[in-house]
């Protein structure tokens, strides 16, 4: 899969971390976008929640988005999810993630 740096449009293979003509850091650049992920409405038992989760969340820190939005719903696997984000974030896999104001069933994910 091919990727662009949003710095200097230079094409590059997606395991590359540092743009080969600008030296951008990769990891750092977004578009500013975010991604919507259903983790928790399709009769996933927690531990599959989960696992969902953290391959959209490894998938996603290789695009360009921002943020990724989790919708979790309210019962156990919100409580997990919040759990192992705490943990991603202290691992730095993370920047910070919140409850989305005005709406608990669903929680905002800031991957760079
Ligand atoms: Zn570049």
């Amino acid at each position: 899969m091919q990727q662009t740096c949003l710095n200097c449009g230079m094409s590059f293979n997606e395991d590359m971390r540092y743009c080969p003509k600008c030296d951008n850091s990769l990891d750092l650049q977004h578009d500013g976008s975010t991604i919507t992920v259903d983790i928790a409405h399709q009769g996933e038992r927690v531990n599959e929640a989960l696992a969902k989760m953290q391959s959209e969340i490894n998938l996603a820190r290789k695009g360009v988005s921002k943020r990724i939005r989790l919708v979790v719903g309210s019962g156990l696997i919100r409580d997990e999810v919040m759990l192992v984000l705490r943990d991603l974030e202290f691992r730095g896999d993370i920047i910070d993630f919140e409850a989305e104001p005005f709406n608990a069933g669903a929680v905002l994910v800031r991957l760079k």
